[in-house]
């Protein structure tokens, strides 16, 4: 693998040099990765949070970039609504040349989480290099996808590539905010001829080290959980508190969450999640390990199911998932409550719906004093995408060719993306692998985020291939 990296990133290293503390050397990059880390740059350096950015902004400075590609101006749609002036986004065309074959979508977010300079060691919109890494808000979540995606279809029409299906490219604000715009829900209800494809690839899998610079697994995302909240209320008529009385508003809402907290949903396994206990449990050496494989295998094995779930993102791969998450009530220190509310988040496992979840928390609870009512948004039904063996199996193979030795692993995320809206409308979307992150989350949504300068460069290699291999698929 190591010399396989050196060789793909087109620099001379010595296995010593991927430590992460050792720099790449920028002079070594071809002249297609100067260009290519030109415009990560300028990605990273459109400020898109939603309180001060504008994805509006950005997305015409990459129709600009398309354009002087070889782009026609019909290949390219830009977007934004009226109330939401800074939350536009763009769809791209490349056009295939066999009919008969429907189209593919690379999908991308360009808005970016918060970031205050204050409380970053760096400017978050700067690019910096330092320590191995690019340092900048956005840098991993989801930039460099995007300046992939946006660089495939450049040069690919630069190169006077025709591949055998048109590739679409749809880049769209609000993915990181709930209650904002978010263009991936407005193109599948508004401009759904715009995004319609076969399937969709996007963020959401990728390849994990083991902290110090070795990648240990890649993953293919296939399906993810929906996220639903859920406002439980309790109201009473109150008094004063020198004269309470056992009926109570924050006693019985109490009553009803300490039931939410005790209540697990049943076990369930997709194809994806049966894979990925299988595989992700036959390559650790260990009793969870030897667990993981049993509970595969046998739903019904309490012992093994007791084991997995001390893991909580195993925990929460197996079920849907409910939690309390806000709670207020009351309206003086002096006063008998008359109204308690908590915010209960759940995480929905694909296929049921948030009516069944609600069902299930009324039930749970068996107070018909405590209400249960959905909070908007309501987010569509998780739709599980097939494991379909033509988008797995080039993956596979791409994943044997750069990191030989390394697995990849289905998996199903228990976060969301913005797949949720395109599988709403029947398109499956494969998070990829490729670009990787360390086991701390390189600072996603965080302070500092950081990306490996060489998982960006090989990432986008592998992502161009895999590209290719899908877009040329018989
Ligand atoms: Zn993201």
């Amino acid at each position: 693998m190591l010399k396989r990296l050196a060789a793909v990133l087109g620099l001379v290293l010595v296995a010593a040099a991927l430590a992460p503390a050792r720099e790449p050397d920028m002079a070594a990059l071809r002249p297609d990765q100067v260009a290519f880390l030109a415009l990560y740059k300028e990605l990273v350096e459109t400020n898109t949070t939603l309180s001060s950015g504008s994805c509006t902004l950005l997305a015409e400075r990459i129709a600009a970039h398309l354009k002087s590609a070889g782009f026609a101006d019909a290949d390219i749609t830009l977007f934004s609504v009226a109330d939401h002036p800074r939350e536009g986004g763009l769809v791209a065309s490349l056009p295939g040349r066999a009919k008969s074959a429907r189209p593919m979508l690379l999908l991308g977010h360009l808005d970016v989480v918060e970031a205050k300079r204050e409380d970053w060691t760096r400017d978050p919109f700067v690019l910096m290099q330092e320590n191995g890494y690019f340092y900048g808000r956005g840098t991993s979540d989801m930039k460099a996808m995007d300046a992939t995606w946006i660089d495939a279809l450049m040069r690919f029409r630069q190169q006077g590539y025709r591949p055998k299906r048109t590739i679409k490219l749809a880049l769209t604000c609000g993915e990181e905010t709930t209650y904002a715009f978010n263009g991936a829900n407005w193109l599948a209800h508004n401009r759904p001829e715009l995004i319609a494809a076969q399937f969709a690839l996007n963020e959401g899998g990728g390849g994990r080290t083991d902290g110090h610079g070795k990648l240990v697994i890649e993953q293919i995302q296939v399906g993810e959980k929906a996220v639903q909240n859920y406002l439980l209320e309790t109201t009473n008529a109150g008094g004063h508190s020198s004269m309470p009385v056992r009926d109570n508003a924050i006693y019985e809402l109490a009553d009803a969450l300490v039931k939410v907290r005790n209540y697990e949903f049943p076990l369930k396994f997709t194809d994806t999640t049966r894979a990925f206990f299988a595989k992700a449990g036959a390559a650790r050496d260990d009793e969870l390990g030897r667990a993981m494989v049993a509970l595969s295998h046998d739903p019904a094995d309490q012992a093994a199911e007791a084991i997995v779930s001390r893991d909580r993102s195993y925990h929460s791969m197996l079920r849907t998932t409910c939690v309390a998450t806000l709670l207020s009530g009351g309206h003086a220190n002096n006063a008998l409550p008359q109204r308690a509310t908590a915010n209960v988040n759940c995480r929905i496992f694909p296929g049921e719906t948030v009516e069944q979840t609600r069902a299930a928390l009324v039930a749970a609870i068996a107070d018909p004093a405590v209400s249960v009512a959905l909070v908007a948004p309501i987010r569509p039904l998780a739709v599980q995408p097939p494991l379909d063996p033509s988008i797995v199996g080039p993956a596979e193979k791409l994943v044997a060719r750069y990191f030989s030795g390394v697995p990849l692993v289905p998996s199903m995320s228990t976060g969301a993306t913005d797949g949720i809206f395109l599988e709403a409308i029947g398109i499956p979307v494969y998070g990829v692998p490729g670009g990787w992150t360390d086991p701390d989350g390189n600072g996603v949504h965080g302070l500092n985020e950081r990306h490996s300068v060489q998982s960006v460069f090989v990432g986008r290699d592998f992502l161009t291939d895999l590209i290719k291999a899908y877009a040329d698929a018989p």
